[in-house]
């Protein structure tokens, strides 16, 4: 059967238009054309997750294949998934291929991560690695962190660029204002002994 519309709607979009349908409903053509449905628009037209590290690296006739038995697996489940007492008949066959099949092929091959990437890619691990990943560059304004890290987290060469604190010497992330260690000095002991007599008196004076 062939349709075509001079509104072109397959031609461009993929799906039949009313004006094709009403033709088909006045022919009395109760089936939908199956021809005018493209795979597109069907839910398998993905290949399912658990088959694809099936398939890759595999022969066209076993990828065929492999899909076929997935969409058929896929939509049996669909439609039995209503009817609890046919799912279970269905199980139960299900077992018994499966019992077959253990002793048709009792051991699975096992597949090699690296060999199924090597498969898909086309191309085999080099033994020596002659390329590296390239040099890291510094963009300008990066590199200022707010949290000053303990002395765990810091790796020797960036320990090496940092201050030492002026009293104790160490590299800790603090300097000599604020290091535990530092005795007030003597400036800022007659700062705050000052301080306190103009607070007394103020307190005088109220
Ligand atoms: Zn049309
Ligand atoms: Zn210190």
């Amino acid at each position: 059967m062939k349709l075509h519309c001079s509104c072109n709607r397959y031609e461009y979009y993929g799906l039949l238009c009313c004006h094709a349908f009403y033709v088909l409903r006045m022919n009395n053509v109760k089936e939908f054309p199956r021809n005018y449905l493209e795979k597109r628009w069907l839910k398998n037209v993905k290949p399912s997750k658990f088959a694809l590290p099936r398939i890759n690296g595999a022969s066209d006739a076993v990828r065929n294949e492999v899909l076929e038995l997935y969409e058929m697996f896929e939509s049996t489940v669909d439609r039995l998934v209503h009817d609890l007492s046919k799912l279970h008949i269905y199980k139960e066959k299900m077992q018994e291929l499966l019992n077959q099949a253990v002793i048709d092929i009792p051991t699975v091959p096992k597949v090699n991560g690296k060999a199924v990437i090597c498969s898909m890619l086309g191309v085999k691990e080099p033994e020596e690695t002659t390329m590296n990943n390239p040099l890291k560059s510094k963009t300008k304004g990066t590199g200022v962190f707010s949290r000053m890290k303990p002395r765990v987290e810091v790796s020797a060469e960036e320990l090496s660029k940092r201050r030492a604190c002026g009293v104790c010497g160490e590299k800790e992330g603090h300097n000599s204002r604020t290091c535990p260690q530092a005795q007030p000095s003597k400036k800022q002991k007659q700062q705050d002994t000052t301080k306190r007599a103009r607070l007394r008196e103020s307190k005088r004076k109220k």
